[in-house]
């Protein structure tokens, strides 16, 4: 089942007709604050699994072309984020073609958070601050979206946690400053165009993924070598903190990452999951003089 978050407030399931409106099953109205609809949609999946197939048999569509896809989890409780986590495979090196390649690499470092206001959904593109002298790259990510509430979470029992996936770019400006600055602009997590659920990917170890700008390839992966795998995810992160449904997992980059700039389009595939087509802008909020000078040093 593919759930999207649509025209601020509603949630629906894209179907071959186009987006069935479940946003009553979701026990809130769409103009409900906090957005919170889609969380306990997922908190509440399983229980409710016959009233949404009924309402995706019964009701009417919307074509997916008129409506506007927000963050499938607009107000989660956390977004977790591991650092650089894929084996730089000359495999996947080849076809690169940008010339920038990763000095990052995953390591026994665990995991950091995202600010949750800088998820964003395909129709509001990415937004960069207007920062001088320097670089803001993409990170091609799969996103992991939890099921459900646990704490100790063991490898063996990880992927019973897991609601499903969503494609996910974790932006970032390259720099020293704290990680959670440079990385939480708003529009610096896109995330969707929906959350495909678990039971639809038939193996998560074997996950494709690539990333181009203007068309142009810059990352490729699979997620057979992450280096912290997808159970390990779960198990790390649930060891420090209560997962809870609808937490967001962006499970880190591969090597490829890169610049990108004003007029720059950024299309994010992955296969089974869905793709992403995301322009850049450059907005007029967002500098600070903190950005001002440029400290030694690299950073994820
Ligand atoms: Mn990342």
């Amino acid at each position: 089942m593919k759930l999207v978050s649509y025209d601020r407030g509603h949630v629906g399931v894209v179907t071959d007709r186009g987006v069935v409106d479940i946003t009553d099953l979701s026990g809130i109205a769409a103009d409900f604050w906090p957005p919170v609809g889609m969380v306990r949609l997922i908190a509440e999946f399983e229980a409710n699994r016959a009233r949404i197939a009924e309402a995706v048999a019964s009701r009417q569509a919307k074509p997916l072309s008129s409506v506007r896809l927000d963050a499938p989890v607009r107000w989660p409780n956390k977004v977790i984020a591991f650092p650089a986590n894929y084996s730089a495979h000359i495999d996947e090196m080849k076809g690169v073609g940008t010339g920038v390649i990763s000095k990052f690499k995953a390591s026994g470092q665990g995991f950091f958070l995202k600010a949750n206001s800088s998820l964003s959904g395909v129709a509001d593109g990415i937004v960069l601050p207007p920062i001088a002298g320097r670089e803001i790259h993409h990170e091609c990510e799969l996103g992991i979206i939890v099921g459900r509430r646990g704490r100790g979470i063991g490898r063996a029992q990880a992927k019973d946690y897991i609601f499903g996936f969503t494609c996910l770019l974790d932006m970032v400006v390259r720099g020293a400053e704290e990680r959670v600055m440079r990385k939480s602009y708003d529009t610096f997590c896109p995330t969707g165009p929906w959350i495909v659920t678990a039971d639809e990917i038939a193996d998560m170890e074997r996950i494709s993924m690539s990333l181009t700008v203007n068309g142009e390839p810059r990352q490729s992966a699979s997620t057979r070598d992450l280096i912290v795998d997808i159970p390990e995810m779960i198990a790390m992160s649930s060891a420090v903190m209560t997962l809870e449904p609808g937490d967001v997992i962006a499970t880190g980059t591969p090597a490829g990452v890169g610049p990108v700039k004003e007029g720059d389009v950024v299309e994010i595939v992955i296969d089974g999951v869905g793709s992403m087509k995301l322009p850049v802008t450059r907005g007029r909020v967002g500098d600070h003089s903190v950005w001002d000078t440029a400290k030694a040093g690299l950073a994820v």
